[in-house]
């Protein structure tokens, strides 16, 4: 086809004005949204880069302060004169984050006035555009739970400056996270937990930076309020062809019996186990050890596909008390790392090696913590006969059975005794499925023993 003379203007006109159309959309959509402001002259740089939220008043308040920092910048170099070594330099950005109705706002500067460095400042807002009110981090916390945060934090903080090859001194770092509200002026909540800003020189030395933490949402359980909490539920856990969950129903009337087996997997007699309670429509509790799981993890896997409850016995089986604080944490959440990256979730019941806990303990490991009141000794009698007479003579509704799968006779032993109690009406079920049946609703400061009937 040939195009005459005036076709081809024509046409080229009409990509003309669609192209300007184009550039302008993009322009009033940048206008809108993003405030990006560049100065350059002989003498100094500025440039400033944020999004407005679409919050008239939050807005207001973030171009206030920004226009603010310019404007005592220019003044400051005004006053100043030229340099003859470095540009005066303003550099503002921001980060912005919103979480449910909460708005967090994060604008950084960096300001150079002449001397050896840049002056860092920080601020941060974070708004509620529901209530229009700004908050501060006691806002987002259970009444009276700082004390509960503040040793995730230190842990969270000690984790970092280690990555980092950053040392902290101990001084220093309880003075930056002391309950002051400047000292968490810097924090916002996205997807992977609460995140907390230390300004340098807050808890380390200048030049070692900004420390940042994020705090997964399974930490902070029972201390943020309610409504922020993200729970990290595998997908698949509410639906009911999970073969994770079983209806309850038809163990409302039977007598329970929770078996517990401390300081395996033990891939030979863990597996013999699994296979054996099958025929019991028997579930059961593992409360394995961190340093075993990744060289197990074939029958771990298994037995959490099939229905069993996993809890961690910690990472080394160490004495809990005899431990620092930073020890007893690097305890649990190494094994609790651990177990998640075999089955895909972390543990929440904690048995702790030899029954040993306190409250301080308990304050760190924010767990469920489940001991026993049925001991078989089982490590002791080594014959699964005895095991098994051990077992029935002490069984009740409600108990919990203190076992260790890492020995074939415990492991024959219970299988023995499943026999014989399931003629007495027995179910067998996990912690879990038990807390469920009895109603209970656990909580971190109880050590659990039993759930008998009421
Ligand atoms: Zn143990």
């Amino acid at each position: 086809m040939k195009l005459t003379k005036i076709g081809k203007i024509i046409l080229l006109l009409i990509i003309i004005v669609i192209g300007a159309i184009i550039v302008v959309l993009i322009n009033t959509r940048k206008n809108s949204k993003n405030i990006h402001v560049i100065e350059s002259n002989e003498f100094l740089d500025i440039k400033i880069d944020y999004n407005k939220t679409g919050n008239k008043k939050l807005d207001n308040e973030i171009i206030n302060y920004v226009e603010e920092k310019r404007k005592s910048f220019i003044e400051i170099v005004d006053k100043a004169g030229s340099t003859e070594t470095s540009k005066y330099n303003f550099v503002l950005s921001a980060q912005n984050n919103q979480q449910k109705d909460i708005e967090f706002v994060h604008l950084l500067s960096f300001a150079y006035t002449g001397g050896a460095h840049y002056v860092r400042e920080d601020k941060t807002y974070v708004y509620d555009l529901k209530s229009q009110q700004y908050l501060t981090l006691k806002d987002f916390l259970i009444e009276g739970n700082f004390e509960k945060l503040k040793p995730i934090i230190l842990e969270y903080i000690y984790e970092y400056g280690e990555k980092n090859e950053i040392n902290l001194m101990e001084d220093w770092v309880n003075r930056g996270t002391e309950y002051e509200n400047n000292n968490y002026e810097h924090f916002y909540l996205n997807d992977n937990g609460l995140n907390i800003i230390f300004v340098p020189y807050q808890i380390a030395s200048w030049a070692d930076g900004e420390i940042k933490i994020t705090i997964p949402y399974y930490k902070l359980e029972k201390i943020l309020k309610e409504e922020y909490l993200i729970k990290e539920e595998n997908e698949d856990n509410n639906s009911p062809t999970n073969p994770n969950k079983r209806d309850l129903e038809k163990y409302k009337d039977k007598k329970l019996i929770a078996f517990t087996f401390d300081d395996g997997p033990n891939t030979s007699t863990t597996s013999r186990l699994l296979d054996g309670i099958k025929e019991f429509d028997a579930r059961v509790t593992f409360f394995v050890l961190g340093s075993r799981v990744e060289s197990h993890s074939d029958v771990l896997k298994r037995a959490y596909e099939e229905g069993n409850l996993i809890g961690t016995h910690t990472y080394n089986h160490l004495n809990l008390l005899l431990l620092s604080d930073n020890r007893v944490l690097e305890e649990i959440n190494d094994s609790k790392e651990a177990i998640k990256n075999i089955i895909g979730n972390y543990p929440t019941y904690l048995r702790p090696p030899y029954g040993n806990i306190n409250e301080h303990i308990k304050g760190l490991a924010n767990m469920y913590i489940i001991n026993w009141d049925v001991d078989t000794e089982d490590w002791k009698l080594k014959n699964r006969d005895l095991i098994k007479d051990k077992i029935l003579e002490d069984a009740h509704d409600g108990a919990i059975v203190l076992l260790h799968d890492i020995y074939t006779e415990s492991v024959e032993g219970t299988l023995l005794a499943m026999k014989e109690l399931e003629k007495q009406n027995y179910a067998f079920v996990t912690v879990e499925e038990m807390v469920q049946l009895r109603g209970v609703n656990l909580d971190y400061e109880t050590t659990y023993y039993n759930f008998r009937g009421k």
